[in-house]
Formats: structure tokens, C-alpha cells, sequence
């Protein structure tokens, strides 16, 4: 279990652009999401998690500049 799987994502139906917003935890259970319309969107929770990492690892680069801009 990582902290990634708390987090929420949104995932927008291609066919009625319904806003969906599972967790990755769910995702990873169980990565399609059957929308109202009918649409089974079948998620890539591999490349999900791959770029909130990376967004992750820039906030934290951030964090440390500003924190270094205080002292
Ligand atoms: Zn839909």
C-alpha cells in the first residue's frame, strides 16, 4: 500500500465526458470503471501513477527551494 493509493484522480468518460474521480487504490483493485452511459473506460494505473510521481518529485524539489529561500 503506498500514498499514492489514497489519492483521487479524474478520469473523464471519452463517450458522455462524465467526470470520474476513483482512487488509485480502487483503480489497482479494479481498473475499469463502468460509467453511467453504458462505457466501460479501462484505465492505465501504471501511467497514472508514473506521472503523479513525477508531479511529486517536483513539488517536494519546490518545497526544498523554498524552504532553503526561508532560512
Ligand atoms: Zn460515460
Amino acid at each position: 500500500m503506498s500514498l499514492l493509493d489514497a489519492k483521487n484522480v479524474s478520469i473523464e468518460c471519452p463517450k458522455c465526458k462524465r467526470k470520474h474521480n476513483p482512487t488509485i487504490g480502487s483503480l489497482k483493485e479494479s481498473p475499469i470503471i463502468n460509467c453511467a452511459c453504458g462505457n466501460a473506460i479501462n484505465v492505465d494505473v501504471r501511467y497514472l501513477v508514473r506521472e503523479m510521481t513525477k508531479v511529486e518529485k517536483k513539488v517536494g524539489r519546490i518545497r526544498k527551494d523554498i524552504e532553503r529561500t526561508v532560512e
